[in-house]
């Protein structure tokens, strides 16, 4: 039995629930990006804009260190956040025009001055690791991603890991953002999975509960500290808590944990969850787009 059908199994079989291990996938992800890397006679360059303030400093910092020990250069720019938004044009306009440099990072959230939309159609569609340019995003609605959103990528590695098969399943989507929540329900959609889509609205509503409680798979992204309660998630469903929050010094999701593992078939768990597969996923992008790139050239 294939490994992930294995593990469904079990679950299947046992009440207790399996942690998912971000880091020990974010690990196997990295190996075969070795294995490729080695066989490479050029390396990739990452070019990582982010803003002078702590709310993405983690994730900046690595995304810099999985960069490091893969061979991966990086070309850094951190904007001061008073920066206009033609001066953070610039720098992209720059990257866009230096052919050693394969992919383009820019870090949210970004000060007001500055307009995400604007940005993300600012970078070259070959150089879009993170799949928001509007061609990039065009392409993903159609089913025709070159490459996608790095942390909806690592929420489907999550899920792909636990080797259920999505066809049918209802799953939940907590959170509607350009750059988690809707490229997820594509994903989602993509694997056949009637897929629902929940944000700040249903939640006014009052109907979050509601639809939580009929989630085989669950995903949230909403950047609310325990949000969801252990007592709305279907026993056996797969949760996948995407939010950061800093709560009393300490990193937390948006679900509460202990509670929701005592119901859940699989869970990650933050940190050590989606976040180290994101970081790898930013990798793995810039290679592809290097690959593109190259077969292009
Ligand atoms: P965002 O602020 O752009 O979007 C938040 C979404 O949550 C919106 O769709 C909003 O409608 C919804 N929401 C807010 N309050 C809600 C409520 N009470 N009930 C239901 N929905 C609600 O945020 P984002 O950029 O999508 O990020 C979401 C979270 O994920 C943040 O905590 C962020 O730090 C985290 N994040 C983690 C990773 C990772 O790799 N682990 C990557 C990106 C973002």
């Amino acid at each position: 039995m294939p490994r992930g059908a294995e593990r469904a199994a079990a679950a299947a079989r046992a009440p207790m629930s399996v942690v998912l291990d971000g880091k020990a996938i974010a690990e196997g992800i990295k190996q075969r990006l070795q294995r490729e890397l080695a066989a490479m006679r050029q390396r990739p360059t990452l070019g990582i804009l982010s803003f002078q303030t702590s709310a993405s400093d983690i994730y900046r910092r690595a995304q810099s260190a999985q960069a490091a020990s893969l061979g991966i250069a990086t070309r850094e720019h951190a904007a001061s956040p008073q920066a206009s938004q033609a001066d953070v044009e610039r720098v992209i306009e720059s990257w866009n025009q230096d052919a050693a440099v394969h992919g383009i990072f820019v870090h949210q959230p970004m000060p007001p001055q500055v307009d995400p939309q604007r940005i993300s159609a600012a970078i070259d569609p070959a150089k879009d690791i993170e799949g928001i340019h509007p061609q990039n995003s065009a392409r993903r609605f159609f089913a025709k991603a070159r490459i996608g959103s790095c942390t909806a990528l690592a929420v489907m590695e999550l899920i792909e890991s636990t080797g259920v098969d999505l066809t049918g399943r209802e799953a939940v989507v907590v959170g509607h953002s350009e750059i988690v929540g809707r490229p997820v329900s594509m994903l989602l959609l993509d694997k056949l999975a009637t897929t629902t889509v929940c944000h700040v609205g249903t939640d006014k509503a009052g109907l979050l509960e509601a639809h939580v409680r009929r989630a085989d798979v669950l995903v949230v992204a909403a950047g609310r500290p325990r949000l969801i309660q252990g007592a709305w998630i279907k026993p056996g469903a797969i949760v996948i808590d995407v939010g950061i929050n800093v709560v009393g010094g300490h990193v937390v999701g948006d679900v509460e944990f202990e509670a929701a593992k005592a119901r859940a078939g699989f869970i990650t768990p933050v940190p050590g969850g989606v976040g180290p597969v994101t970081v790898m996923m930013v990798m793995k992008n810039t290679v592809e787009a290097f690959k593109l790139q190259q077969a292009s050239a």
